[in-house]
């Protein structure tokens, strides 16, 4: 049996490995198919497709984006993108401004509790262009300033806490659109996690392609629940295990199992929409 990971991050976003270090972990746990998800970025998109053609494995370049509908905050992730889409990459750069601009920000929070974390220390680690909380949780662990990820999530960084700074989102139609027109197909990512099922229905109206079911954070009954959404709307399938490296010793990836089928169905739609266009010419 083939199976894919299609949830997956890198050092080109808050994850710790190189894309060539992710692709032998691939490698090792024999996976068919692997999508790269960075949060809003591609960059490592390159670098990955290149790994993973040494490998035989297949390569879906994909993003993570953080968008909301109304009051509700989601994760769309966009796979089998064009990483040259012009639209695509100055949206994400902007983006990516902003989420530098949000470093400055909780370190600023941070300092004003009298904890002497500089931003020069946090953009040395993150040594991306899409820097998050992670990387500061993990410098402040570095400095030797909390204990662990987990103190300085709980004491910084945890929604409601004192440095945590809300993220910018793209409206989830917009989102789903700038997939779209840079060829991908657009899914949401972790809906167990976000408590996001009430907007399903409006955004399957406005044009979401899949859902995924499969996630290290959803229980089996979680998944069940998902693959019956995925039924009744005409849902694709995903799943993957959004590793972002090590996690307590061990990486995530390899956790979760995507049957290779549902890439094949993916793959089946991009085909259908391209002949569609191809048609219409
Ligand atoms: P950001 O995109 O900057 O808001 O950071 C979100 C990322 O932080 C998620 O993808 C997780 O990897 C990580 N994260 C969020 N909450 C926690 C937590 N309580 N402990 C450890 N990591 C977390
Ligand atoms: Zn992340
Ligand atoms: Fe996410
Ligand atoms: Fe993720």
């Amino acid at each position: 049996m083939k199976f894919a990971d299609l949830h997956l991050h890198t050092f080109f976003s808050d994850g710790t490995f190189s894309p060539e270090e992710l692709v032998g972990h691939g490698s090792r746990l024999g996976f068919a198919a692997m999508a790269l998800t960075d949060h809003d970025s591609v960059e490592g998109c390159a670098r990955m497709a290149v790994a993973c053609d040494a490998t035989g494995i297949e390569f879906i370049p994909g993003t993570e984006l953080t968008a909301e509908l109304g009051d509700t905050e989601l994760h769309l992730l966009g796979y089998f993108l064009d990483t040259q889409n012009k639209q695509l990459l100055t949206e994400i750069s902007k983006f990516q401004i902003v989420r530098q601009n949000r470093i400055h920000e909780m370190v600023a929070a941070i300092n004003k509790l009298g904890v002497p974390l500089t931003t020069e220390t946090v953009f040395a680690l993150a040594n991306c262009k899409s820097p998050g909380r992670p990387h500061v949780a993990r410098a402040l662990v570095k400095a030797g300033l909390v204990a662990n990820l987990d103190e300085a999530f709980e004491r910084f960084l945890k929604k409601g806490r004192p440095a945590w700074v809300p993220k910018a989102k793209m409206s989830a139609l917009e989102g789903m659109e700038l997939i779209h027109q840079a060829g991908g197909l657009a899914v949401m990512a972790h809906p167990g996690l976000n408590r996001t099922d009430d907007i399903i229905p409006d955004l399957v109206a406005a044009g979401l392609d899949g859902i995924e079911c499969f996630h290290t954070k959803h229980s089996t009954a979680m998944a069940e629940r998902y693959l019956e959404i995925a039924e009744k709307y005409n849902l694709l399938v995903t799943g993957g295990s959004d590793c972002h490296g090590f996690s307590k010793n061990k990486p995530l990836i390899g956790t979760v199992k995507l049957p290779y089928e549902h890439v094949q169905k993916m793959k089946d739609v991009i085909q259908n929409r391209k002949s569609e266009i191809g048609n219409q010419k």
